[in-house]
């Protein structure tokens, strides 16, 4: 049990706690190649926004751990079985009522802290602003936190040797042998600019790989997600801390 987890704590130890940010983890529900669970998103991006926060809390930080919403935007998924998609309006829905809850209780700090490529918070946090100008919102895709070729050989995005590696040494009994794994092999657009990223289309996804993977993991191994984990978690604990300590009204230098 941990005061700084909300699903964990009691309304003895809450009611009189000062907490200065609300971290809301949001993952997906999707399939990971042959050899990863569907929560893998959602796995990670709790144990991340659990780990990190401890290290933020046992620095002093009024951190509180909201539960996680375990769905995204799988619009490009819709023919690969249970894919479970929440389109880009029901989040925005889910984070009005969040940020009402947390702007009339004078939380006024919330980091959405993401697991999924495919949920993209930055036009909704632009409209919340309007809605509750007295907030500061921010979102993080906590994948993001690091430099791939710093820790792993091959990239992709999806199921790939990172993700991989992070639940091997976090969920080890979670994870298929990797010879159970597909290759991860993906196919580009025909169009330049959208391979390019200059230009921006939604991938349709069963079309681009076939065993729902981008990226291959076969050179994954727990050492590597190991460490690439302990970066992210002292980064994200990082951002947590400065979060906590920032002057909402002073936020620019
Ligand atoms: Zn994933």
């Amino acid at each position: 049990m941990s005061d700084f987890i909300l699903a964990e704590a009691t309304w003895k130890t809450i009611k009189d706690k000062k907490i200065e940010l609300a971290i809301l983890p949001w993952g997906a529900t999707e399939a990971h190649n042959y050899h990863l669970p569907y929560g893998t998103d959602n796995i990670m991006v709790e144990r991340i926004a659990r780990d990190a926060a401890q290290q933020a809390w046992e620095k002093g930080s009024g951190v509180i751990v909201l539960p996680a919403i375990p769905f995204g935007v799988n619009t490009g998924q819709s023919d690969i079985k249970l894919d479970i998609n929440l389109n880009p309006s029901t989040q925005f829905a889910i984070l009005c009522d969040l940020a009402e809850v947390l702007n009339r209780q004078q939380i006024y700090k919330l980091l959405i802290l993401n697991g999924h490529g495919g949920n993209d918070f930055r036009q909704m946090i632009r409209e919340l602003g309007l809605r509750y100008p007295k907030m500061f919102i921010c979102c993080c895709n906590w994948y993001q936190s690091f430099s791939n070729s710093d820790f792993f050989e091959s990239g992709g995005g999806h199921a790939d040797e990172m993700e991989t590696s992070v639940m091997q040494y976090v969920v080890p009994e979670m994870v298929r042998p990797l010879d159970e794994a597909g290759e991860g092999r993906s196919k580009k657009f025909r169009i330049k600019a959208l391979n390019e990223k200059w230009a921006w289309a939604e991938r349709r996804w069963s079309q681009v790989t076939s065993d729902t993977g981008i990226g291959n993991p076969k050179k994954a191994n727990p050492e590597k997600g190991e460490k690439c984990y302990n970066e992210v978690i002292g980064k994200i604990a990082g951002l947590m801390t400065d979060l906590c300590s920032s002057d909402i009204n002073n936020m620019y230098e």
